[in-house]
């Protein structure tokens, strides 16, 4: 049982480590990754992985878990929609399951109609999935989007201003809850509306987020179980979809505590050791990090696609 217990909690932990870098500026520069001089069976997945440019051609399939796995036929979510916009493309991280480019759009639509100027997208999956260079431990398998706490201004972004803008910190300095100078009546219904989808397991949101929404959610108070707190995600939310049914390899999150997560339920994400961690590390991770052999053996085939 305790075995199982701390199972589970590494497997939350890993499955949103990492989460902040959405700040990242990207590049205009050409990044082609030089090839791999001797790849084998020791090489980190994330350095093959990183160097597919474009989907495996087969049919859409998640593939394993959030956090290890990969994605088939994945599909792009356009840079430009009426009500979203991609950021970061250098990253050429706007891949995702068919299912997940849906909600998004969705999502961009209703936005719009509560007030939300429209979406401003960040990291989803590469176009193969897996895991990556920099970022994230989850967003492998298609099925999970960052989207930014800022919303999409009336124009057309440049190229050099998706690179390089920055996300707007909605959280207060002293980490105790939302900056009252940013957070916006839209923001909780944004996050309300992206909860309310029936596409959606979880949101992963920062603790003084979580605060707020409580806070600010009135008598209708349901989608709250699925907004969960966590570290960063404080500049962007994190929304995760459930397996698709047509991906049977898809392997399910365990679903969250019951109850709304409201009260004395958030205090231990408010202690020192929690509001003051050392800061994330922007490097490239220098832990081994999964190999082929760590990911589901139909991995393999996703990789080595045309
Ligand atoms: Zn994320």
């Amino acid at each position: 049982m305790m075995f199982a217990l701390v199972g589970l909690i590494v497997a939350l932990f890993l499955a949103v480590l990492g989460p902040t870098l959405a700040q990242d500026p990207g590049t205009v520069e050409d990044k082609t990754l030089p090839p791999l001089e001797h790849p084998g069976s020791s090489t980190p997945a994330r350095e093959l992985f990183a160097r597919k440019a474009t989907p495996d051609p087969a049919t859409a399939r998640s593939i394993g878990f959030y956090s290890r796995g990969c994605l088939a036929g994945a599909a792009a979510l356009p840079i430009d929609g009426a009500t979203w916009q991609v950021m970061r493309l250098s990253r050429n991280r706007n891949w995702g399951h068919p299912k997940l480019v849906e909600f998004l759009e969705r999502l961009a639509d209703k936005a719009k109609k509560i007030g939300w100027n429209g979406l401003l997208v960040g990291d989803m999956s590469q176009p193969r999935g897996g895991p990556m260079l920099s970022g994230h431990a989850s967003h492998q398998i298609g099925l999970d989007a960052d989207i930014w706490l800022t919303p999409m201004p009336d124009r057309k972004l440049s190229r050099e201003e998706r690179e390089f803008m920055s996300a707007t910190m909605a959280v207060r300095d002293d980490r105790l809850d939302v900056d009252p100078k940013v957070w916006t009546r839209a923001h909780t219904e944004l996050i309300r509306v992206a909860a309310e989808d029936p596409a959606v397991e979880r949101i992963f949101v920062n603790a003084a987020i979580k605060k707020a929404l409580c806070r600010e959610a009135g008598s209708d108070r349901g989608w709250l179980a699925k907004v969960r707190p966590w570290r960063g995600h404080d500049y962007h939310f994190h929304v995760r979809i459930y397996c698709p049914p047509d991906s049977p390899q898809c392997e399910p999150q365990p679903p969250p505590e019951s109850g709304e997560g409201c009260g004395h339920d958030l205090d231990s994400w408010f202690t020192e050791a929690m509001l003051h961690p050392p800061p994330p590390s922007a490097e490239p991770s220098k832990k081994p990090g999964l190999t082929m052999a760590n990911l589901p053996p139909a991995c393999r085939q996703v990789l080595m696609a045309p």
